[in-house]
């Protein structure tokens, strides 16, 4: 068992960034289980460079990633690799909840902490502006999709420290959460924690 090199622990309803040089891996943690984390990625030597759901759905050919599949940018290069999957199954759908997005959906009246503000939060001292948000992995979510294309969220499929392992393709900049809404999570928001390891 190697030790990782740093590990960050995002309590519930919050988020973390970091940057994740070529080469390192990152593991992401459901702590509790069921806890979804929304992933978003940018090439730290140029930040117009972002994590592309249509490259990423387009070049693996399927809707749902799991071990051995690449997430693209908009340049079409490659950023990470899925290296371990204890969950088999993480969609690139759904942009990061919102406040726009618990006042539209929900009729929220009420700030309510949220991916979007969390990424946002983390992602800032690099320059990225809230307009730069895109879609992110969401990594544990469980959706189903219909024959007719409808979509449904259920409960995640991860139970307890269940992870994620996605390595580096090039020097990035990572914005990581603990997924603050309700349905997504089981009606139940948890902690994720966050192990880098170095090169192997
Ligand atoms: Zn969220």
């Amino acid at each position: 068992m190697i030790d990782p090199a740093a590990r960050i622990h995002i309590p519930a309803q919050s988020g973390a960034a970091l940057v994740l040089k070529q080469g390192q891996s990152m593991r992401v943690i459901d702590v509790e289980g069921e806890q979804v984390s929304d992933l978003l990625c940018f090439a730290q030597d140029d930040t117009q460079e972002v994590l592309s759901a249509g490259h990423t759905t387009d070049y693996n050919e399927k809707l749902f990633l799991s071990t051995g599949d690449v997430l693209y940018s908009n340049r079409s290069n490659p950023m990470l690799t899925i290296q371990h999957d204890d969950v088999g199954r993480h969609p690139l759908l759904y942009a990061p909840c919102s406040q726009a997005m618990f006042e539209h959906s929900y009729g929220a009246k009420e700030p309510h902490p949220n991916c979007h503000d969390n990424l946002l939060e983390g992602l800032a001292q690099y320059g990225i502006t809230s307009s730069q948000i895109s879609i992110p992995l969401n990594i544990f979510m469980n959706v189903t999709i219909s024959e007719a294309g409808h979509i449904n969220i259920k409960p995640p499929r991860s139970k307890v420290r269940d992870y994620i392992e996605l390595r580096a393709e090039m020097d990035l900049i990572v914005a990581i959460t603990a997924c603050s809404a309700g349905a997504c999570n089981n009606f139940h928001c948890t902690p994720i924690d966050v192990e880098i390891f170095e090169e192997a």
